[in-house]
């Protein structure tokens, strides 16, 4: 069996392609709810490993400018969630047990939905969802659901900012992560504690076009040892948002459709449209139809505004020449 050097493994899961590699100590999750424990997915893990994926800059940059929206949409969210960031982890994982250590891939994507903690708020037509049951009354059922941002704290990959989206001191709110369970025991990075990154600015809460990050309503929470507190973001205005349900930062929305921004994601994930062919009706056909993923908002408080305002306080370790934001925000009649 090949020897196991916690250096030589982040070499090679950042020439595979990860941005940056952190680890952490499984009992991090100490406290975490039964339903959202890694711990019951492999009992003897004993290190969590982060891996950050930078969003390109650029792939913002047509949202920015208000001209180009679908790279976002395609390389920025799906794309390296379902495509890029599971090639990744595969290699690292197939590295890890190489070495004779087993190693347990959590990608970043939805796990199997029937355990009531992964329920989405739904129109009142539709079928109850039916939940998994557990294998045995000791066990959480089916999928366990390992919180993303829970993760990135345990594995010290970045902290929590007000927005509940994980800044890392590389690139501040454009990343996301997938981590790995290993039993192997390796060398653990340090903790990046709250307030680090985030100075409770409400920039955030400020430019959401959804409005869902309340600036004086939070969440308090204790992760790895560390008191962490987080605006109570509202969920449902969120996913409206971002799928584009705010007309006036949606250039795809048809004029002429009428339709209350609150219903948007209720008519749209309506048994009506759910997993039927989609049709070229609708108030933004080209974006809820013909796509999967409609990252369409490109998260204007939470990712651009923040990233801005962590850079320009010259906190995020990886620069560029020209700042991110470049001129006035744009807004539609
Ligand atoms: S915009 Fe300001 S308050 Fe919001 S997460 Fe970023 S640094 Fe924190």
């Amino acid at each position: 069996m090949e020897k196991f050097k916690t250096t030589e493994l982040k070499k090679f899961a950042k020439a595979c392609g990860a941005d940056i590699c952190r680890i952490g100590a499984m009992s991090g999750f100490e406290g975490a709810p039964k339903q959202m424990d890694p711990r019951y997915i492999f009992p003897d893990a004993k290190s969590i490993i982060g891996l950050g994926f930078r969003i390109p800059r650029g792939y913002l940059r047509g949202i920015e400018e208000g001209t180009f929206f679908s790279v976002y949409e395609f390389m920025g969210y799906s794309g390296m969630n379902w495509r890029y960031m599971p090639h990744v982890l595969r290699q690292i994982v197939c590295y890890i047990e190489d070495r004779g250590y087993e190693a347990v891939p959590l990608p970043n994507w939805d796990a199997f939905a029937y355990n009531k903690s992964t329920d989405y708020a739904a129109p009142k037509d539709w079928v109850k969802p039916f939940h998994s049951r557990p294998v045995s009354p000791d066990k959480p059922a089916p999928d366990v659901a390992v919180s993303v941002r829970a993760a990135a704290v345990v594995s010290n990959l970045g902290e929590i900012g007000w927005s509940k989206m994980i800044l890392t001191p590389e690139f501040g709110p454009f990343v996301r992560c997938v981590f790995i369970l290993t039993e192997a025991e390796l060398e653990y990075d340090k903790p990046i504690p709250p307030g680090t990154l985030c100075d409770r600015c409400k920039l955030c809460a400020r430019m959401c076009t959804g409005q869902a990050i309340p600036a004086d309503r939070s969440v308090k929470l204790k992760i790895n040892g560390m008191e962490i507190e987080h605006a109570d973001l509202d969920l449902a205005k969120c996913s409206n948002a971002y799928s584009g349900a705010v007309r006036e930062f949606n250039p795809f929305w048809n004029p002429d459709f009428k339709m209350e921004d609150n219903r948007f994601m209720d008519e749209y994930l309506s048994k009506k449209y759910y997993g039927e062919r989609r049709c070229t009706d609708g108030p933004c056909p080209q974006i809820m139809h013909v796509r999967n993923n409609p990252a369409i908002e490109g998260g204007r408080g939470c990712l651009r505004a923040c990233y801005a305002h962590l850079e320009a306080q010259g906190k995020l370790t990886h620069k560029f020449y020209k700042p991110f934001k470049r001129h006035k925000e744009w807004k539609m009649e």
